[in-house]
């Protein structure tokens, strides 16, 4: 795919995953995509169990979000 709008944006920018959504997060202190997702989770955005990205309206109101895994949700079991 190609960037529509590529050249003038240089600050990291996330897109919602899904359907026909074009939401984008960005922020403009962000020092990284690392940064940007932290910063995109505090603001409410999503990831689901397939691991696409959700903004705050898909995450709570798209069909296709697939919420197993609730935030601090165990993903492995405890060592013995
Ligand atoms: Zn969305």
């Amino acid at each position: 795919m190609h960037a529509v709008i590529g050249d003038e944006i240089r600050i990291p920018a996330l897109w919602c995953e899904f359907g026909h959504c074009i939401e984008r997060y960005i922020h403009a202190e962000a020092s990284g995509e690392r940064d940007l997702r932290g910063r995109a989770l505090a603001a409410g955005w999503r990831y689901d169990a397939a691991g696409r990205l959700a903004c705050p309206a898909c995450a709570a109101g798209d069909p296709g979000f697939l919420a197993s895994q609730p935030p601090g949700d165990r993903q492995f079991p405890p060592a013995r």
